[in-house]
C-alpha cells in the first residue's frame, strides 16, 4: 500500500486513477502545479478546482484525497500575490487541505525568494507541513539557497519535504533535518538508485514520490519502485517506511 505525497490529479484521467487505486495507492496529496495561465485569478481557480473537483475525483477512485496549495515559483503572477497569500489560510478550513505545496525556487532571484520565505512563514503560522519543489536546472545551487532561506524562517526543517532530490542534494537536505522526496521518474531517481540510497542511509525521513500528472511520468512509478526495492533486498519494514509510514508521518509532523 502506498501514500503518494506528490501527484497532480488534474493531469490524471479517471481510468488511470482507478488503476492507481487498484495497484495500492490508498492516499495521495494533489499539489498545486506550475502549469496554466499566470494570473492570480487563474491560480485561485486552480486552487478551487483542486479542492472542489480533484479531491472528489480521487475519492471516487478509492484514493483518500489530500490537497497541498501554494504559489508555485514557476508561476508567480505579476499582480495579486499579497491577496493570494492572504486568502491561502482560509483554504485550510477544508479538511482535505493538509499542506502547503508546491513552493520553492525555480529560476531563483529576489522575488521568488521573498515569496518562498513568506510561504514558509505562513506554513509555520498555520502549523502545516510544506512540500518544496526543487528545479532540474542548477538543482544543488537552488537547493542550497532554499535551505538557507529555510534556516532563516520560523518553520522547523522537520516539517519540510524537499522533493525531487538528487543524490547530491539528498545529503544537503537531510543534513539540515528535512524530509527528502526521491521522485521516481525518468531523469530524476531510478528505482535502483533509490534502493541503493535507502540501503546505505536507512529510511529515516525518506519518502518516495511520483509527481505523476505532470510532464514525462510513469503512472505506476510507486508500485514498480516497491517491486524494485524488494528485488534489491530491502526488507518489508524499510519499504513500508518510505512508501506508507513515512509519508503519513510527514503529514502529521
Ligand atoms: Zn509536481
Amino acid at each position: 500500500m502506498f501514500v503518494d505525497l506528490h501527484l497532480h490529479a488534474d493531469g490524471i484521467p479517471d481510468p488511470d486513477l482507478a488503476t492507481l487505486a487498484y495497484f495500492g495507492v490508498k492516499a495521495a496529496v494533489t499539489c498545486a502545479r506550475d502549469a496554466g495561465a499566470g494570473s492570480a485569478a487563474a491560480l485561485r481557480k486552480h486552487w478551487d478546482e483542486l479542492v472542489g473537483v480533484q479531491a472528489q475525483r480521487l475519492e471516487l477512485a478509492g484514493i483518500r484525497p489530500m490537497v497541498a496549495l501554494a504559489v508555485h515559483p514557476a508561476r508567480l503572477p505579476w499582480h495579486g500575490v499579497d491577496e493570494l497569500l492572504q486568502r491561502l489560510p482560509h483554504y485550510f478550513d477544508d479538511p482535505h487541505v493538509v499542506a502547503l505545496g508546491e513552493l520553492g525556487l525555480d529560476q531563483g532571484g529576489e522575488r521568488e525568494e521573498e515569496i518562498f520565505s513568506r510561504q514558509l512563514e505562513l506554513a509555520a503560522r498555520l502549523r502545516r507541513p510544506a512540500i518544496v519543489h526543487t528545479p532540474d536546472r542548477e538543482k544543488p545551487a537552488r537547493t542550497r539557497r532554499m535551505l538557507a532561506l529555510l534556516k532563516d524562517s520560523p518553520l522547523d526543517p522537520s516539517r519540510v519535504l524537499v522533493d525531487h532530490v538528487s543524490p547530491e542534494t539528498f545529503a544537503l537536505a537531510r543534513g539540515m533535518g528535512c524530509w527528502c522526496g526521491l521522485t521516481l521518474q525518468p531523469g530524476l531517481f531510478e528505482a535502483g538508485a533509490a534502493a541503493g540510497l535507502i540501503s546505505r542511509h536507512g529510511a529515516e525521513r525518506i519518502v518516495l514520490t511520483s509527481d505523476i500528472g505532470e510532464g514525462a511520468t510513469d503512472l505506476l512509478a510507486l508500485p514498480k519502485a516497491d517491486e524494485a526495492l524488494k528485488a534489491a533486498g530491502l526488507t518489508a519494514g524499510l519499504r513500508r517506511r518510505v512508501l506508507w509510514e513515512g509519508p503519513l508521518g510527514f503529514l502529521k509532523s
